[in-house]
């Protein structure tokens, strides 16, 4: 076998990769690939290279690519040594990376090499990735962020670390059982991931519970000593995140819950054996399984553990760093290290950084706090200030009591420059505060992350414009120019090169491969747009692509669908915010017109959902079921000839996100206006060539200005227009039924229980929110200016050529939304590092 130990001197036999360190142990080429997998099968996995299966060349394939990452990581570590650069920190409780095998071999330049070794063993490449478990570490948006903050951080080569949990199970897996969401464990490391260094050291205690004590020290100042804690260990595994094409790969470092001894030996003395066991697997379950609600809900324990946790073995590790680095002490902390909060989950790094700075390090609370402010930055992911996190004093104060302590002290010295400011104004002192007045008494962990921080950014124009002007207005008076914008983006090297190659191919015929790093180069295939050849050979991208689509739902739901029929999806986190329910409206509107005068001038569709509904949340699984009862009546009616299809797949993912949306020709993104903060599948569907069908809400509004509003279809009411309709009502639903037979019609089949047969009434809770004049959601508001949107699409999909150069001028207008443009304002306008 292999001999991979034996150095070679440079790759270049293998082509355009040239790396930039001087030697390296692995080589690239075909051959070299090949013979590391069947290396990696034989000397770690025990098997006969010839009678190995798809599973066991995954494994050895990835473990060659890990292979040849490590080698570039070290390298990489070492230039941020040499350098003694500014690093960053971002801090994210999830992290919705999906597959990791076709990224890093799209991202080291391999790919084709690769497809030739795995074919020369005899297998077909997309057979082994499909081998790939999802790393489901994340709910949706917030998650999949900071995945595609990681791929351009490493490709802008910045300094930076991602920090977060390595959960044992991931995001729930998503089945449907007549119809209903039934939700089952995501044992994603069952077989051990090929991905991750498991590391035993650094090795880090957190301590949770026990009681503060005060002494005075040698200087005669209190100091306060958090005693009788419990511990629990945090241990680190590394993640590797190769750049593109760079050479540079950056981790991602995930903690595991491990118990501070293996047993307690306080049970042994008793003779307790099972006590013991037991102590030891509670102090593991930290780490055990991401919390579902995706804006969340209820203040659970072990959520606030979860987030205690990883930010105490974060901090230890940041400062463990920087003490190696600097040894001069804590004056130049904040020049030395940035930390990025991505929404208020790990917002206890505030008072924890001051516990450390204060309780250990013996600095002045306004020497701490000054470092505190200048190293962090908080990410506001939402508008709904029911969706902001809050902990009762009391849980606060018995999982973290010194934490509360300081808390109280930030704020009272917050309020009290507050009442500076604004003499008598105990309104004002009441809405700001940390401390929200009970009962139960509670901490407001995004006041806390705002006043703890030197910039708050909100993710879209619009989010930041509302934060700025409603839900963070006296902090934005307060705090003038802390506030400020980031809009959200998307990697292209996965949601394009790699989940569409067809397309990126076609693209780069035309413009070349440098819009893979520079996507603003995309505008160069305007043009394109009214070339007649080049929009045929789009549409037979766009065509095989929703031929495999076809394919996959024929095996994964057993339903035909016919692929010149106009792919219709919305595929996101079932929310009432973000309106699946509108959509099934229209489905059934388009079903009645059908029945009504048999199809004539509309366009075959095929309605496409995905998504997950929290498990808690009600009545979201009630949405699913009537989208999987709408596709149960529709599907079977044989008055339509098919044309009309509803499909629901079940168990949205990275990886299936990659299927679905390259072969999209209609992307719904349609919540009620001032409620989605930006949205990046928006981002993703327009990349692959798809319409948008939108409201005037988070990025959607970038997206339009972007490509031209001839380019776009827009309906509905603007955040305002929605914010006086809640307050002033000027129709009610009944109102708008009584007015619009259609709508009426479409009401009156949920209630009568044309798709909930045998059971009437199932739907009727849904039918009473849609009713009800204060639905948050405004549906009914909405709708009728969403059905003639629908019209409006409609037509322009009977006309394939304009639909096609639409299509191509969405693509053409994308560049701003590439993460490399948001993390290049990350870096230099907060974090203050300059990109190259
Ligand atoms: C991009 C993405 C999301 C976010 O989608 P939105 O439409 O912005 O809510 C959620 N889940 C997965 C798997 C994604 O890839």
């Amino acid at each position: 076998m292999k001999k991979k130990l034996q150095k070679v001197e440079s790759q270049s036999d293998s082509g355009k990769d040239a790396p930039s360190c001087p030697e390296v142990f692995f080589k690239t080429n075909t051959e070299a690939i090949k013979d590391n997998i069947i290396h990696h099968l034989m000397s770690f996995q025990g098997r006969d290279p010839e009678r190995s299966g798809p599973t066991d060349v995954y494994k050895s394939l990835a473990y060659t690519m890990r292979d040849i990452m490590v080698e570039k990581w070290i390298s990489t570590q070492k230039t941020f040594y040499a350098k003694k650069k500014k690093r960053v920190y971002y801090l994210s409780l999830e992290f919705l990376i999906g597959r990791s095998l076709g990224n890093s071999l799209v991202n080291l330049g391999i790919m084709e090499d690769a497809k030739k070794a795995i074919e020369g063993l005899g297998f077909d490449m997309s057979e082994i990735r499909d081998q790939e478990e999802d790393a489901g570490l994340g709910n949706g948006g917030l998650g999949r962020l900071a995945a595609c903050f990681m791929d351009s951080i490493a490709t802008l080569k910045i300094p930076a670390y991602g920090y977060g949990i390595r959960y044992e199970y991931g995001l729930f897996y998503q089945q449907l059982i007549d119809g209903y969401q039934v939700e089952t464990p995501d044992n994603w490391l069952r077989y051990g991931t090929p991905w991750e260094f498991e590391r035993r050291v650094p090795v880090f205690p957190v301590r949770f519970y026990g009681n503060v004590t005060g002494y005075l020290d040698d200087n005669g100042r209190y100091r306060a000593k958090w005693v009788n804690t419990t511990d629990v260990m945090a241990m680190p595994c590394d993640i590797l995140v190769p750049g593109y094409r760079n050479d540079h790969v950056i981790n991602m470092r995930l903690w595991t819950a491990r118990a501070s001894r293996d047993f307690d030996l306080g049970f042994f003395s008793q003779g307790d054996y099972i006590s013991a066991v037991q102590s030891k697997v509670s102090s593991e379950t930290i780490s055990k399984v991401l919390y579902p609600p995706d804006h969340n809900l209820a203040g659970q324990e072990l959520r606030l553990k979860q987030q205690y946790f990883f930010v105490a073995a974060t901090l230890q590790d940041v400062i463990r760093r920087f003490k190696k680095n600097n040894r001069e002490g804590f004056g130049k902390f904040s020049d030395a290290v940035a930390i990025q909060l991505n929404d208020t989950h790990p917002s206890i790094a505030i008072p924890e950084l001051m516990r450390m700075l204060l309780d250990i390090e013996g600095l002045t609370w306004e020497e701490a706090w000054d470092i505190c402010v200048k190293t962090f930055a908080y990410t506001n992911h939402t508008l709904m200030s029911e969706a902001l996190e809050k902990w009762t004093v009391d849980l606060l104060g018995r999982v973290l009591p010194r934490h509360l302590e300081i808390i109280y002290e930030i704020n009272r010295r917050f309020l009290e420059a507050v009442a500076q400011s604004y003499p008598g104004d105990i309104n004002r002192l009441r809405n700001m505060s940390i401390i929200e007045e009970g009962p139960p008494k509670m901490v407001r962990m995004a006041h806390l992350a705002i006043v703890g921080s030197h910039s708050v950014n909100g993710v879209a124009a619009l989010h930041t414009r509302l934060l700025k002007d409603r839900l963070f207005h006296d902090f934005h008076r307060f705090y003038p120019g802390k506030f400020n914008n980031k809009t959200n983006g998307i990697t292209p090297r996965r949601w394009l090169l790699q989940a569409n190659p067809e397309l990126a191919a076609l693209i780069g015929e035309h413009i070349g491969d440098d819009w893979v790093t520079d996507l603003a180069q995309l505008r160069r295939l305007e043009p394109c747009a009214d070339d007649p050849e080049f929009r045929r050979r789009w549409q037979d991208v766009k065509r095989a692509n929703k031929v495999r689509l076809a394919e996959y739902v024929k095996d994964l739901c057993s339903l035909a669908i016919d692929p010149d029929s106009m792919f219709d999806v919305q595929v996101k986190r079932i929310h009432e915010y973000k309106r699946q329910l509108l959509n099934a409206l229209h489905v059934i509107h388009l079903y009645h017109r059908i029945l009504r005068n048999g199809g004539e001038e509309i366009a075959s569709r095929t309605v496409i959902f995905g998504g997950k509904a929290a498990p808690s949340y009600w009545r979201a699984k009630l949405i699913i079921k009537l989208i999987t009862s709408i596709a149960d009546v529709i599907n079977n009616d044989p008055r339509i000839f098919g044309r009309l299809k509803v499909v629901f797949l079940p168990n949205y993912t990275v990886s299936q996100a990659e299927k679905i949306i390259p072969a999209a020709d209609l992307s719904e993104q349609i919540s009620t206006a001032g409620t989605e903060a930006s949205g990046t599948g928006n981002m993703k569907f327009a990349l692959n060539g798809a319409l948008t069908i939108g409201t005037l809400d988070g990025a959607n509004i970038e997206i339009r200005e972007e490509v031209g509003e001839d380019n776009i279809f827009i309906f509905g009411m603007t955040a305002e227009e929605a914010e006086y309709e809640r307050l002033n009502i000027s129709r009610t639903p009944l109102q708008i039924c009584q007015a619009n037979a259609e709508i009426n019609d479409v009401i009156e089949s949920l209630r009568n229980g044309c798709f909930s047969p045998g059971n009437r009434d199932l739907f009727m809770p849904l039918v009473e929110s849609l009713m009800n004049k204060y639905d948050p959601y405004l549906l009914l508001l909405d709708l009728e200016s969403y059905i003639q949107c629908q019209h409006r699409v409609n037509a322009a999909f009977l006309d394939p050529e304009e639909w096609t150069r639409m299509a191509i001028l969405n693509v053409a207008r994308m560049g701003k939304f590439s993460t490399d443009r948001t993390i290049r304002e990350y870096s230099e306008e907060i974090w203050g590092i300059p990109v190259a």
